[in-house]
């Protein structure tokens, strides 16, 4: 599912919808394309949220789900907290950076910081791209928090959602299920 500019016109798509129960609102991934993963349960109760990750990172995650710090990878990988992000020795008091952060826009989740940007070459069109990847995922109603986004901005990151409730976070690895890979090019 193509989701620029032009094919979410000609579809007349809207830009919000409701999804899960209870409804929460569900903003496009506008700018992103979806291939839709192998799932076998649609998890049509639960809300739908975005997560930022790299591409060295992505077959764990096709593998394992998302995971937590301190927790080890199929592959032996020991996830850990990203370099320049809040740590064990470099957070706020009483935030747990020991799970998984979510967000319900693709502009907070696709901010570089989380959705690393990968120089990518396209021999066919002899064009570079700035490619990035990102996760569609449900998310289990009642099992997350919703705060405050925790980067360095003061504008509104997202036209649809208030700053305040742009980062989700869950310790509850079953709650978190990926069901599109979501590919960025600029
Ligand atoms: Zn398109």
């Amino acid at each position: 599912m193509c989701y620029c500019k032009s094919c979410h016109k000609i579809r007349g798509d809207k830009a919000v919808y409701k999804r899960g129960d209870p409804a929460k609102d569900y903003v496009l991934p506008l700018g992103w394309a979806r291939f839709p993963l192998n799932v076998s349960v649609v998890k049509s109760s639960y809300h739908v949220v975005f997560h930022g990750t790299e591409t060295d990172c992505l077959e764990d995650i096709l593998n394992d789900g998302l995971l937590l710090p301190g927790d080890k990878t199929r592959s032996g990988y020991i996830i850990k907290e990203k370099w320049g992000h809040f740590n064990d020795y470099h957070k706020p008091p009483g935030f747990n950076t020991k799970q998984i952060f979510l967000s319900p826009s693709i502009n907070y989740s696709g901010n570089p910081i989380y959705s690393y940007i990968h120089k990518w070459y396209d021999y066919k069109y002899a064009t570079w791209y700035d490619a990035q990847v990102a996760l569609q995922v449900w998310l289990r109603p009642g099992s997350y928090s919703v705060n405050h986004h925790t980067i360095s901005a003061t504008h509104k990151i997202d036209e649809h959602i208030s700053n305040s409730e742009l980062e989700w976070s869950t310790t509850d690895r079953s709650a978190v299920v990926p069901y599109g890979l979501l590919i960025h090019l600029g």
